[in-house]
């Protein structure tokens, strides 16, 4: 849990600049900033989900949350999540409102 692998990335290539050029991510989404590791919704038997929290700002469409069949509004801060071994990984990601994902189980 919480363990960072980066597979593939041996490299050891300093950074002598101070450039903020965007990461590629990896097909997994693993590679979001702020993403955890945790128990996934309770249909997936506590499978090991990803998740990160979606600012306001960030938040400029209308989602579904899976955990009331509500609308999230856009500006509206709240969790990204998607199974982390199974399914279509970061394909599969799903937007939950906050207190739902509270109350995934
Ligand atoms: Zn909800």
């Amino acid at each position: 849990m919480g363990r960072k692998n980066h597979p593939g990335r041996s490299s050891s290539r300093r950074e002598t600049r101070k450039t903020k050029a965007p990461r590629p991510l990896p097909s997994d989404g693993a590679g979001f900033y702020g993403t955890q590791v945790t128990e996934g919704p309770r249909w997936t038997h506590g499978e090991p989900y990803l998740f990160r929290l979606m600012g306001a700002a960030a938040a400029t469409k209308f989602y579904l949350c899976p955990g009331c069949n509500q609308n999230i509004p856009p500006g509206v801060a709240h969790i990204v999540a998607w199974p982390k071994d199974s399914g279509r990984g970061a394909e599969d990601r799903r937007h939950w409102h906050r207190h739902c994902w509270d109350r995934r189980h």
